[in-house]
């Protein structure tokens, strides 16, 4: 017994000493804790951001709801981690988180496209009422692929196109089937797919719409409306640019994309005053530097005439696929002698790091490149220097929950890169990318699952609608009126959730 007490005071001391050590360590212990809790906050993306009385009570409110909605889903099993954006769909619409979003003001949307941003069931419904409209149906060739939609006059209509029309009153079930063809959904997480190629023909199926002038404007101005209607106050479109053209008058210059879209814009504006667009010319990264170069020259001319309009230059596409930001290292080389040229700038927003392999070092051209803003950046926190310097150069990651779910690069949510870009202090914003391909309009879903999945709050939520006008392309001015408006929603959506939540 005697040697057990001994043993015992060994190990744990005298009880009147352990006593007073345990209170001494502890404190010191609590305080390295919070300080170093302290020093975590201070280095996160949003540390700048001081909440308001009534922000803080909002803050608290839709803790509590996304704690009841995380409860609610383990109670009725719903398997929120092991479920893709599809499945879990219903549900997010559903939510009371959701209808919280959809109405709250969102900003800017950085990142989206000009092939995706627009409702796939709209564009089969708008495409049918053009009697020149019409669908191959044939099995794909080299030319063409099953489903792909073009407008021809009649009598020069190719081999496998029949009238859309017809085809939609004929077949009762083909609507359906020419919707999912214009989709793309990860229908579940363990499904496979080659994504890439699944993608890239959802936008071969409209490519030939868009180019075709009467479309053209109908299908921005759905889309521009759809966007100011979910709150979203501007927007940058990635935008590859074709001749316009119609049958009455054949090809117009490139310009015509251009003051067409102003025109659009001006329409939207009877509505929305503050909506505001720019255009980031878009190249692809399979073609070789001599084209990109060409690309460039193009760019420049459009944005020696449009410089409010155009705002920089990009290349997309499958990066595992296409050419190294490398590979274009002459093209970026002449960026300056034809900004001289030109009298105007082209800063980059290229596509970096979609991707999770390390072997894809697009990154680290970012940080050597006038590139103020990068689509996607998913591999940066695997080059920590990088991410280090694209702190320093306070560049912004336009980051895509979604989409980046949907073409594979993360499966449960909660594990998306970006939180550790946030936490960092990377600035980031939420974007949609291409969401007409992945079948729904709007922020609000990409906000819904950053919101739940990173266990967001409301300081992380204020930063990253503020910073899709801080780091937009407006010009000074602009961006002063634009800022004016958003705190001006803002606070308004604080008061009234404030008075509609309990
Ligand atoms: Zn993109």
């Amino acid at each position: 017994m005697m040697k057990k007490y001994i043993t015992y005071l060994l190990f744990f001391g005298f009880p009147l000493f352990g006593c007073q050590s345990k209170v001494a360590e502890n404190s010191a212990y609590q305080q390295n804790w919070m300080q170093l809790e302290q020093q975590n906050k201070a280095i996160a993306f949003d540390a700048d951001v001081k909440l308001s009385d009534a922000e803080i009570s909002l803050d608290q409110k839709l803790f509590q709801i996304r704690k009841d909605f995380l409860a609610g889903a383990e109670k009725q099993k719903v398997s929120l981690y092991n479920s893709s954006f599809n499945e879990l769909k219903p549900l997010i619409e559903s939510s009371k988180l959701f209808e919280i979003f959809q109405s709250m003001p969102k900003g800017g949307l950085l990142h989206t496209h000009s092939g995706g941003i627009t409702d796939a069931k709209w564009v089969i419904a708008a495409a049918r009422k053009y009697k020149e409209c019409y669908i191959y149906d044939q099995a794909d060739t080299k030319d063409f692929i099953f489903g792909q939609l073009a407008f021809f006059q009649d009598g020069k209509v190719p081999k496998g196109f029949v009238s859309l029309d017809q085809k939609l009153s004929s077949e009762p079930g083909f609507e359906k089937q020419l919707t999912e063809l214009l989709l793309l959904k990860r229908e579940s997480l363990c499904t496979y797919s080659d994504y890439w190629i699944e993608f890239e023909k959802r936008f071969t199926r409209i490519s030939l719409l868009l180019p075709y002038r009467p479309f053209f404007k109908e299908y921005y101005k759905k889309g521009f409306e759809d966007l100011a209607a979910n709150k979203v106050q501007h927007v940058e479109i990635r935008c590859v640019f074709d001749e316009l053209y119609d049958f009455q008058h054949g090809k117009y210059p490139l310009k015509t994309s251009v003051t067409d879209l102003q025109e659009v814009v001006k329409e939207i504006q009877k509505k929305y005053p503050e909506f505001s667009l720019k255009l980031i010319y878009s190249s692809f990264k399979f073609l070789d530097p001599q084209a990109v170069g060409k690309q460039l020259e193009t760019a420049f001319e459009l944005k020696k005439e449009f410089p409010d309009v155009i705002s920089g230059f990009d290349l997309v596409a499958d990066e595992a696929a296409g050419n190294s930001i490398y590979s274009f290292r002459e093209d970026w080389a002449k960026l300056n002698e034809l900004s001289k040229k030109y009298g105007v700038k082209m800063p980059l927003f290229l596509h970096a790091g979609e991707s999770v392999s390390v072997f894809n070092k697009n990154m680290i051209d970012i940080a050597s490149l006038d590139n103020p803003r990068i689509g996607h950046g998913l591999n940066l926190i695997y080059f920590p220097k990088t991410m280090e310097l694209i702190k320093k150069q306070n560049k912004l990651v336009e980051v895509s929950p979604i989409s980046n779910q949907v073409l594979g690069y993360v499966s449960d949510l909660r594990n998306h890169p970006a939180r550790v870009l946030l936490s960092n202090g990377i600035q980031c914003s939420i974007n949609s990318d291409d969401p007409s391909v992945y079948g729904y309009e709007g922020l609000g879903y990409d906000f819904w699952v950053a919101y739940v999945y990173w266990e967001l709050d409301v300081k992380a939520l204020k930063k990253l609608v503020f910073n899709s006008i801080n780091y937009s392309s407006l010009n000074e001015s602009e961006k002063k009126q634009s800022l004016t408006y958003l705190n001006k929603q803002w606070d308004d959506f604080v008061k009234e959730m404030n008075g509609r939540l309990k």
